[in-house]
């Protein structure tokens, strides 16, 4: 799977519509300090689901909305639309091409969309898991992150290699399945209750 494009409207520094295109092999994105080369990173990794407005480098989440510059007012929507190369069928199920795309409002409103159907934050999050692109994976080193992961606690450094080798879907799946296996044991611990009542 490739990132073919990315697309930021109202997002932090860039207010008007920019598309930035990834043509194979390596990209680079230079520019003068403050020009808002780590806010196309923050763009990716906001689509890809990130909740924390600290992770943002913002104290709210709509610190990712256009501020306002002295020559243009604030803008109510922030919008970055991602497009994926999925010929390689890694987002199973999924056509050729999937555009994943995250809409802010300053009301606080805000959306998902795959494929311009509308979904839930857990979709996307389900999605990416174990594909090597989630917010969280190795595909996306920010400033300071080696440093971070060296010094990271083992189980952490753990969750990150079980995201690497794909296994923390399965894990997530597990989880789920003894959380209803409990309520279930409790479910028949109730009726065996009733019916001993009953008799
Ligand atoms: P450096 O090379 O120093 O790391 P950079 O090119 O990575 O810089 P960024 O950190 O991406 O720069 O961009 C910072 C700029 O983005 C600042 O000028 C800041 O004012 C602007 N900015 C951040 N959030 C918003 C926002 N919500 N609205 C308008 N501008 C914003």
């Amino acid at each position: 799977m490739k990132l073919k494009a990315l697309t930021l409207n109202g997002f932090k520094s860039f207010a008007d519509q920019t598309k930035i295109e990834f043509n194979g092999g390596l990209t680079g994105i230079v520019g003068p300090n403050g020009s808002g080369k780590s806010n196309i990173i923050d763009a990716l990794r906001w689509t890809l689901g990130e909740q924390s407005a600290k992770s943002l480098r913002g104290d709210k989440m709509a610190d990712v909305i256009f501020g306002g510059s002295e020559s243009r007012a604030a803008l109510n929507r922030a919008e970055v639309t991602l497009e994926f190369d999925n010929s390689d069928q890694t987002l199973q199920g999924l056509p050729e091409e999937v555009v994943i795309c995250r809409r802010l409002y300053r009301s606080g409103e805000s959306e998902f969309l795959i494929n311009n159907k509308n979904v839930r934050l857990r979709d996307i999050n389900e999605l990416f898991m174990d594909t090597g692109v989630s917010r969280n994976s190795f595909s996306i080193i920010s400033q300071g992150k080696v440093e971070a992961v060296f010094n990271s606690k083992p189980e952490e450094r753990r969750s990150l290699i079980e995201e690497a080798a794909g296994i923390s879907k399965y894990k997530k799946e597990k989880q789920k399945a003894q959380t209803e296996l409990l309520e279930t044991t409790d479910h028949l611990d109730r009726v065996a209750d009733i019916i001993g009542e009953l008799e």
